[in-house]
């Protein structure tokens, strides 16, 4: 069960996003497959950003052979169900780690110590409005994605 988040905070539900990937997988109409399964539970144990070849490699050492275009696609089918995101920063995908509602894609705080990655909400009205920056300059927004390099407050924590 993914926890509902408070405006401004963020909870993290670290059991449970496998399952309720599964469910969103079968509900939306994709086969439940080992590859897909793999990938998602990879994902789900990891709070730092994969890369797709990381991910492929821990398949592999499972013992099965799926190759990396197979990883990109799997990936590419969970970021448009929106259960993973995908981080420019450091080129690596995550588990969402938000309830439903977590459609934008999306504003993330990645440590710039540790690389673990944590969701924020920004209010939507503040992204829109640079829509409408972009208009003014003749373009046609697509896609609106913030990432944020902070160090984390357990990396701040930690000794020098
Ligand atoms: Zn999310
Ligand atoms: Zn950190």
């Amino acid at each position: 069960m993914r926890v509902r988040r408070k405006r401004g905070t963020i909870q993290v539900a670290q059991t449970g996003f496998e399952s309720e990937a599964l469910a969103i997988l079968k509900q939306k109409g994709f086969r439940v497959t080992l590859p897909r399964v793999q990938v998602l539970r990879i994902l789900a144990l990891s709070h730092k950003p994969m890369t797709a070849y990381a991910i492929h490699q821990e398949i592999a050492a499972m013992g099965s052979s799926v190759d990396v275009v197979t990883v990109y696609r799997i990936l590419d089918t969970l970021k448009s169900l929106h259960l993973v995101h995908h981080v420019g920063l450091t080129d690596g995908y995550v588990a969402c780690r938000l309830d439903d509602t977590h459609e934008s894609d999306s504003e993330l705080i990645v440590c710039s110590d540790c690389g673990k990655v944590t969701e924020l909400e920004i209010p939507q009205e503040i992204l829109l409005r640079s829509n409408d920056q972009l208009a003014a300059l003749g373009f046609e927004p697509k896609l609106t994605k913030l990432e944020i390099l902070a160090k984390c407050p357990s990396c701040l924590d930690e000794p020098a």
